[in-house]
């Protein structure tokens, strides 16, 4: 396979979660690294699947003990990457998805400028809102102010979108596993020179047109909707102008 690293970021609710078990249905070989964090489990989350969750005290020891290749505070809690994720993903030979913040990102880039980054944008911020109330609902129940909180802080994430490689638009889910699907064997192709089967040409188009700089034209429409390099006025769906009515 490759063990090539891939870091994927994007606001909160914006589907990366989905998109990655999506994409380890398609593709054989790809490991994801369960971060640690503190934050409390959410909904059905179980302890050592979708997180590994310590306390603030066995976390700062980690991090003190150099046991993380990355770690952020993030919403007021720590979450951090375990060197040992990276570790066991090379010692089988596997590829390894980071599903880390914009700051976690940063540092890995720092470390390991090889990596492979993928921001993933929601459609617009009303799409995100609707996916983080939903998200809450399914997990019995919608808090509204964290809801609020996650949102405003996405326009903030989204800012950061020219630091990663590829840029995937979250609107249909196909279609955007699709595209993930794409960059992972594209790369494969092209660090290691691993066949792509018959669909090779197709992957690599569309591998090719997620990379950031052939991403203006898709993007703009998103970057306007949060009111980035634009019309601040454009944002007043965070401050309740505009109805929801999912
Ligand atoms: P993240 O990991 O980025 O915080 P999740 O993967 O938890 O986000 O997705 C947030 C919510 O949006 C979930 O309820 C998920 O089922 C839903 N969702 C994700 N992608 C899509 C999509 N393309 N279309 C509709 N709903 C989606
Ligand atoms: P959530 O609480 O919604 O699961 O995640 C909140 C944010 O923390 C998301 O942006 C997610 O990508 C980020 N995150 C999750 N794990 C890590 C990690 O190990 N390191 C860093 N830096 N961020 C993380």
């Amino acid at each position: 396979m490759a063990g090539i690293l891939f870091i994927i970021s994007a606001p909160s609710g914006s589907g990366k979660s989905t998109l990655v078990s999506e994409l380890r249905k398609q593709v054989s070989a790809v490991d994801f690294a369960i971060s640690w964090t503190t934050r409390a489990p959410r909904g059905s989350e179980r302890d050592g699947r979708e997180y590994h969750f310590t306390t603030r005290e066995e976390f700062l020891s980690m991090a003190d003990a150099g046991m993380f290749l990355e770690h952020a505070e993030v919403f007021g809690s720590f979450y951090g990457t375990a060197r040992l994720s990276l570790d066991d993903a090379l010692a089988v030979d596997h590829d390894l998805i980071l599903d880390i913040d914009v700051q976690g990102a940063a540092q890995v880039r720092a470390k390991m400028p090889e990596a492979v980054s993928i921001f993933v944008m929601p459609p617009n911020p009303k799409v995100l809102r609707t996916r983080l109330r939903n998200r809450s609902r399914a997990e019995g129940v919608v808090d509204e102010e964290e809801v609020f909180r996650r949102l405003g802080q996405a326009r903030k994430e989204i800012e950061n979108y020219r630091q990663y490689g590829y840029i995937l638009i979250n609107d249909v889910l196909d279609r955007a596993v699709a595209q993930l699907e794409a960059i992972v064997l594209a790369e494969r192709y092209y660090r290691n020179g691993e066949p792509i089967a018959y669909r090779s040409r197709r992957v690599l188009e569309v591998a090719a047109a997620c990379l950031l700089a052939n991403s203006q034209e898709r993007i703009k429409p998103v970057l306007e909707a949060f009111g980035i390099g634009g019309d601040p006025g454009q944002q007043g769906f965070l401050f309740g102008e505009d109805s929801d009515d999912d």
